[in-house]
Protein backbone atom coordinates (compact mmCIF):
# COMPACT_ATOMS: atom_id res chain seq x y z
CA UNK A 1 0.00 0.00 0.00
CA UNK A 2 1.00 3.54 -0.37
CA UNK A 3 4.00 5.71 1.98
CA UNK A 4 2.09 8.39 4.19
CA UNK A 5 1.30 11.77 3.51
CA UNK A 6 4.36 13.85 4.24
CA UNK A 7 4.40 17.17 5.90
CA UNK A 8 4.92 18.67 2.63
CA UNK A 9 1.55 16.81 1.29
CA UNK A 10 -0.07 17.73 3.74
CA UNK A 11 0.60 21.75 3.59
CA UNK A 12 -0.12 21.68 -0.24
CA UNK A 13 -3.25 19.45 -0.22
CA UNK A 14 -4.97 22.24 2.75
CA UNK A 15 -3.52 25.18 0.76
CA UNK A 16 -5.68 24.12 -2.11
CA UNK A 17 -8.78 23.16 -0.06
CA UNK A 18 -8.55 26.43 2.12
CA UNK A 19 -8.47 28.08 -1.68
CA UNK A 20 -12.19 27.95 -1.72
CA UNK A 21 -14.06 29.95 -0.19
CA UNK A 22 -16.47 27.89 1.28
CA UNK A 23 -13.54 26.95 3.21
CA UNK A 24 -12.58 29.44 4.65
CA UNK A 25 -15.37 29.88 7.24
CA UNK A 26 -16.03 27.52 10.19
CA UNK A 27 -18.96 25.49 8.91
CA UNK A 28 -20.88 25.65 12.21
CA UNK A 29 -20.11 29.37 13.29
CA UNK A 30 -18.69 30.87 10.47
CA UNK A 31 -15.80 32.31 11.97
CA UNK A 32 -13.05 33.18 9.40
CA UNK A 33 -10.10 30.85 8.64
CA UNK A 34 -10.76 27.61 10.33
CA UNK A 35 -7.73 25.65 10.76
CA UNK A 36 -9.23 22.60 12.21
CA UNK A 37 -11.91 19.88 10.26
CA UNK A 38 -13.84 16.99 10.87
CA UNK A 39 -13.10 14.44 8.66
CA UNK A 40 -15.77 12.41 9.18
CA UNK A 41 -17.94 15.00 7.17
CA UNK A 42 -14.83 16.84 5.08
CA UNK A 43 -15.69 20.52 6.75
CA UNK A 44 -13.52 23.09 8.09
CA UNK A 45 -14.27 24.31 11.68
CA UNK A 46 -12.61 26.53 13.96
CA UNK A 47 -11.12 26.13 17.27
CA UNK A 48 -14.01 26.51 19.40
CA UNK A 49 -16.20 24.81 17.13
CA UNK A 50 -13.67 21.80 17.30
CA UNK A 51 -13.56 20.98 21.38
CA UNK A 52 -17.60 21.07 20.68
CA UNK A 53 -16.93 18.14 18.19
CA UNK A 54 -14.22 17.02 20.60
CA UNK A 55 -17.08 15.96 23.03
CA UNK A 56 -19.51 14.74 20.74
CA UNK A 57 -17.19 11.44 20.76
CA UNK A 58 -15.10 10.16 17.84
CA UNK A 59 -18.16 7.79 16.71
CA UNK A 60 -19.88 10.82 15.31
CA UNK A 61 -17.49 13.50 14.52
CA UNK A 62 -13.18 12.62 14.11
CA UNK A 63 -11.25 15.85 14.30
CA UNK A 64 -7.59 17.01 12.90
CA UNK A 65 -5.91 20.07 12.91
CA UNK A 66 -5.21 20.89 9.10
CA UNK A 67 -2.03 22.83 10.43
CA UNK A 68 -0.63 21.08 13.66
CA UNK A 69 -0.73 17.53 12.83
CA UNK A 70 1.02 15.35 10.88
CA UNK A 71 -0.17 12.09 10.92
CA UNK A 72 -3.04 12.36 8.34
CA UNK A 73 -3.63 9.67 5.84
CA UNK A 74 -4.37 9.07 2.48
CA UNK A 75 -7.77 8.28 3.51
CA UNK A 76 -8.64 10.80 5.84
CA UNK A 77 -6.95 13.61 3.04
CA UNK A 78 -9.52 12.49 0.10
CA UNK A 79 -12.02 12.96 2.35
CA UNK A 80 -11.15 16.50 2.99
CA UNK A 81 -10.81 16.46 -0.88
CA UNK A 82 -14.48 15.04 -1.68
CA UNK A 83 -16.21 16.87 1.22
CA UNK A 84 -15.89 19.99 1.78
CA UNK A 85 -18.35 23.04 3.63
CA UNK A 86 -19.98 23.57 0.24
CA UNK A 87 -21.30 20.30 -0.19
CA UNK A 88 -21.62 19.54 3.53
CA UNK A 89 -24.08 22.70 3.47
CA UNK A 90 -26.00 21.39 0.39
CA UNK A 91 -26.36 17.87 1.84
CA UNK A 92 -27.76 18.43 4.99
CA UNK A 93 -30.01 21.38 3.64
CA UNK A 94 -31.40 18.70 1.20
CA UNK A 95 -32.09 16.56 4.04
CA UNK A 96 -33.85 18.99 5.79
CA UNK A 97 -31.20 19.22 8.79
CA UNK A 98 -31.20 22.71 8.91
CA UNK A 99 -30.23 23.27 12.78
CA UNK A 100 -27.25 25.24 14.10
CA UNK A 101 -27.37 22.86 17.08
CA UNK A 102 -24.34 20.72 17.10
CA UNK A 103 -25.59 18.07 18.98
CA UNK A 104 -28.60 17.61 16.81
CA UNK A 105 -26.40 17.98 13.98
CA UNK A 106 -24.33 15.70 14.00
CA UNK A 107 -26.35 12.99 15.59
CA UNK A 108 -29.16 13.56 12.63
CA UNK A 109 -30.17 10.91 10.08
CA UNK A 110 -28.91 13.28 7.73
CA UNK A 111 -25.28 13.33 9.55
CA UNK A 112 -25.44 9.36 9.81
CA UNK A 113 -26.40 9.50 5.82
CA UNK A 114 -23.20 11.54 4.73
CA UNK A 115 -20.72 10.13 6.79
CA UNK A 116 -21.58 6.79 4.83
CA UNK A 117 -21.82 8.29 1.94
CA UNK A 118 -18.43 10.47 2.38
CA UNK A 119 -16.88 7.68 3.62
CA UNK A 120 -17.46 5.10 1.21
CA UNK A 121 -16.58 8.05 -1.44
CA UNK A 122 -13.24 7.94 0.00
CA UNK A 123 -12.71 4.59 0.32
CA UNK A 124 -13.61 4.48 -3.97
CA UNK A 125 -10.93 6.63 -4.56
CA UNK A 126 -8.40 5.14 -2.59
CA UNK A 127 -9.15 1.94 -4.57
CA UNK A 128 -9.15 3.70 -7.82
CA UNK A 129 -6.49 6.32 -7.27
CA UNK A 130 -4.25 5.35 -4.11
CA UNK A 131 -1.75 8.24 -3.22
CA UNK A 132 -2.05 9.80 -6.50
CA UNK A 133 -4.37 12.33 -4.39
CA UNK A 134 -0.74 14.61 -4.35
CA UNK A 135 -0.72 15.24 -8.01
CA UNK A 136 -3.88 16.14 -8.21
ZN1 LIG B 1 -16.73 27.60 14.69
Amino acid sequence: MSDSPTKTDITQIFKRLRSASANKVCYDCGSKNPTWASITYGIFICIDCSGIHRSLGVHLTFIRSTNLDTNWSWQQLRQMQLGGNAKARTFFSSHNCLTTDTQQKYNSRAAQLYREKLHQAAAQAMRIHGDKVRKQ
